[in-house]
């Protein structure tokens, strides 16, 4: 009988495995030690620093300057993965007078990772003028993926995922805001956006007012203790929080398409055929175009066709 080779060196020789959760020590992995030059774009966990990469860990280990947009924030997290590097403030306040400094390190060979507070830099966080830059001065850049709070939230929202946009932060005030969401109405895709909790009723109110009462999910929280998904039709959420109060904590508000895309022809013609059954073309297609949220006209158009299809396979 052949043995297999088992590593079976005693406990105290082997390395310990890291778990989920581990909070790290220093010295508990052993750094990359060089970089080749480059621009790192590097992101950082949205509230669970289990979230972390290894590379991107590793990257920080080794970076010659660490530009962040608070170097409080940065250094905090840093330190919990027993890191110290060269930290740089690189927001929307310095970015202008702070990117030629960042340039000339990459000329000059430096390993620069750019973080921002949470998640993944550039999504509504600063970074892309830099990139743009570097980019345009042929020096190096790539990036080590990780959380952020938009796909975190699109893939818990029970919403299509095959084709979303991504708004940002939508306007403050309530005009503006809804001249925002009147642009974005038509858009044959789910809708993602990042809201704050003292806004959050009123934008949702918006949001049912413009798009219609599409269905939508509330993500709170995200890869935190109190992490939370509220899913129901944009006036549901509207008039929950505004009875609730402002939900303490980050918010991401995903909202479904507009009813044209989201029900398919098939879907659409299957809900026909059943109204039809029972009733005359033009209620059978009044209730469909109340189920769907389809604008009664085209609805009626295609009711009438399919009756016609119909009557002359019965005759
Ligand atoms: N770059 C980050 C990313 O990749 O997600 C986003 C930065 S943006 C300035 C911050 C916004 O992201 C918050 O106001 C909130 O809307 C959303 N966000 C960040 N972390 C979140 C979390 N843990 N749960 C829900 N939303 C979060």
């Amino acid at each position: 009988m052949s043995r297999s080779v088992i590593d079976r060196k005693p406990p105290s020789q082997r390395p310990a495995a890291p778990t989920l959760g581990d909070r790290p020590k220093p010295g508990d992995r052993k750094p990359v030690t060089a970089l080749t030059p480059a621009l790192y774009i590097v992101a950082t966990p949205i509230g669970n620093l289990g979230d972390l990469t290894m590379r991107a860990r590793d990257i920080l280990a080794a970076a010659d300057l660490v530009a962040c947009e608070d170097t409080r924030i940065t250094g905090k997290l840093l330190t919990a993965f027993g890191l110290k590097r060269p930290l740089i403030a690189y927001n929307d306040h310095n970015a202008d007078k702070v990117r030629p400094t960042l340039l000339d390190a990459l000329r000059q060979g430096k390993a620069v990772a750019l973080v921002s507070d949470a998640g993944t830099p550039l999504v509504s966080d600063p970074g892309y003028k830099l990139v743009r830059d570097v980019a345009a001065a042929g020096l190096a850049v790539t990036a080590a993926p990780g959380p952020s709070a938009l796909l975190t939230a699109l893939v818990l929202a029970g919403l299509p995922t095959d084709r979303f946009l991504f708004a940002g932060f939508l306007p403050p005030k309530s005009g503006a805001r809804r001249t925002a969401l009147g642009e974005l109405a038509a858009v044959p895709a789910t809708l993602v956006f990042y809201e704050s909790g003292p806004r959050l009723a009123a934008s949702l109110a918006d949001m049912a007012a413009v798009l219609g009462d599409r269905p939508a999910a509330v993500a709170r929280e995200l890869t935190k203790l109190f992490e939370e998904v509220r899913r129901n039709p944009l006036s549901a959420l509207a008039a929950h929080y505004a009875e609730a109060g402002p939900p303490k904590g980050e918010i991401v508000v995903v909202v479904g398409a507009p009813a044209a895309q989201a029900a398919s022809a098939d879907t659409l013609d299957a809900a026909l055929r059943r109204a039809l059954a029972d009733n005359s073309t033009r209620d059978a297609a009044a209730l469909v175009a109340g189920e769907t949220g389809l604008p009664r006209k085209q609805v009626y158009a295609r009711a009438l066709e399919l009756a016609r299809e119909q009557t002359r396979e019965q005759k």
